[in-house]
């Protein structure tokens, strides 16, 4: 790496793929890092669900070699590391090509914080691998979300020093001044963070949109970027696509005759996303099954009122009921408990079975298929199979709303496909997501005034709806310098 020479944006991962998005800032006296979440696809990803890491005891091992962790001597706690980072990557440095410009960060005694926008996994999944002292700012409800995640053991616990932050909340590192503020995301307590430095200003959205349920919060960020003077608006941009092509995943791949509802081509806002949930689940007939991300707890709020409405119970995956429980303990949820029910039988993978010490209610097949107009069942790749022995046929319906797969370009939206054709059960997509539209961007980005803008976390960020003069395109692990008057490139 170069010497250091005042300010430098280091673009480590995440520029041409969504998911995965991780940048350093470093200074004289500090580095900080945005996110360390991992990439999920498998056109982004050496490693993901369908070549898991760790095959050898050594997941964490497998990241960075690959390069999908960043290279940061002293951020990873030693027992998960195995052996000093140096010796695990020195030794491949002449050999495996794509390593030999990765940007390392040595020790120097700096200032080192890490800040997490959010907690979906592609920002925030190498949280368990940090070492015990390492500071990590998020907002406060990120940090009870946390809690709640590890305590169902829907994800491994962190040793991580995390602080939880209030919406403004001003942190200094060294000699950079940071401020967190909340944005609008499709998991709660998403924050985005404007970094101060005494030769320019960066702004990073993390994932946002203007069409949750907070349109205001991107509002009041647009405001501080300008009142702040940003020089780098660093924006997630994952709806751009090339002027032509469906800018969506939905849809694809499902027979016009397995579909009893309208797949709607045009994302929801979150709002009418709830309420079509709502109307669904009140209007329908036999059992439904619901594709959905456990952490999009409002999403889940509609559920709740939805199974009031229809005097039905939802029966989720066991950790799944557990992090619910938990978010409503922690006020994050609001579903009556005894509305919250788990499958007795685990359809978990071996290892994953329930934790019977967890105040679960559960439920077996046997009494689901006898009484289907009483329940909304989860749908996961771990209860494919109980669709089966449940019976779903015509007079159910499956509901997918921004779940695992998340559209056609995701792995195992085929075999999703295959199941919906074979049962022949009506399919609902329900799509509000977490991203901001093309038109929200460009009205973020003029808000903001910034002069330079760098689109990440899409497929095609060269399509982003960002002023040409404005657009800076960096590829992977090059580091920009930040200048009062201009940004150089100084890979
Ligand atoms: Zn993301
Ligand atoms: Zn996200």
């Amino acid at each position: 790496m170069t010497q250091h020479n005042g300010p430098e944006l280091v673009f480590i991962n995440g520029l041409n793929h969504i998911g995965g998005t991780q940048l350093a800032l470093r200074t004289a006296e500090a580095e900080i890092f945005f996110d360390v979440g991992l990439a999920q696809t498998e056109q982004a990803a050496l490693f993901n669900a369908q070549v898991p890491p760790g095959v050898r005891g050594q997941p964490l091992a497998d990241y960075l070699r690959s390069a999908m962790a960043p290279l940061v001597d002293g951020l990873y706690r030693a027992d998960a590391l195995g052996q000093p980072l140096a010796d695990l990557i020195d030794p491949l440095r002449d050999k495996a090509k794509f390593l030999e410009h990765a940007p390392y960060f040595p020790q120097r005694g700096n200032a080192r914080a890490v800040f997490v926008s959010h907690l979906h996994s592609d920002h925030a999944g190498l949280l368990p691998y940090l070492s015990e002292d390492q500071p990590v700012h998020l907002s406060e409800v990120s940090h009870k979300l946390q809690g709640a995640l590890e305590r169902s053991g829907l994800v491994q616990p962190t040793i991580a020093a995390l602080t939880g932050h209030p919406d403004g909340r001003r942190v200094n590192v060294g000699d950079i001044e940071l401020t967190l503020i909340d944005t609008d995301h499709d998991t709660p307590g998403a924050m985005g963070f404007i970094a101060e430095t005494d030769a320019g200003t960066v702004a990073y959205t993390g994932d946002w949109r203007y069409h949750g349920l907070n349109p205001q919060k991107m509002d009041a960020f647009a405001e501080l970027c300008y009142a702040r003077s940003v020089d780098v608006l660093v924006t997630e941009a994952s709806t751009a696509v090339p002027a032509g092509a469906a800018r969506w995943p939905w849809g694809g791949g499902i027979p016009a005759e397995a579909v009893g509802h309208t797949i709607s081509a045009v994302p929801l806002n979150e709002h009418d996303a709830c309420d079509a949930l709502y109307g669904a689940i009140t209007a329908a007939p036999g059992l439904v099954f619901f594709c959905f991300h456990q952490q999009q707890l409002e999403r889940a709020a509609a559920l709740g009122a939805a199974l009031e409405a229809s005097d039905r119970r939802v029966v989720v995956e066991a950790r799944t009921a557990a992090f619910w429980l938990e978010a409503i303990r922690g006020g994050l949820l609001d579903i009556h408990p005894s509305r919250v029910l788990a499958f007795e039988e685990s359809p978990l993978a071996k290892g994953d079975e329930p934790d019977r010490s967890f105040p679960i209610t559960y439920v077996t097949l046997a009494q689901i298929r006898a009484d289907r107009d009483s329940y909304v069942c989860q749908l996961s790749t771990a209860t494919y199979a109980a669709m089966l022995e449940v019976g779903m046929g015509p007079s159910d319906l499956i509901i997918h709303a921004n779940g695992h797969p998340l559209g056609s370009q995701y792995p195992g939206w085929i075999a999703l496909t295959n199941w919906v054709r074979q049962l022949g059960v009506p399919f609902l997509v329900i799509d509000a997501h977490g991203h901001a539209t093309p038109d929200a961007l460009r009205r973020f980005v003029a808000a903001t005034g910034a002069p330079m803008v760098i689109p990440v976390h899409s497929d095609h960020p060269q399509f982003a709806s960002v002023p040409a003069g404005a657009m800076y395109l960096p590829s992977r692990w090059e580091s920009v310098r930040l200048n009062p008057t201009r940004l150089r490139s100084i890979k």
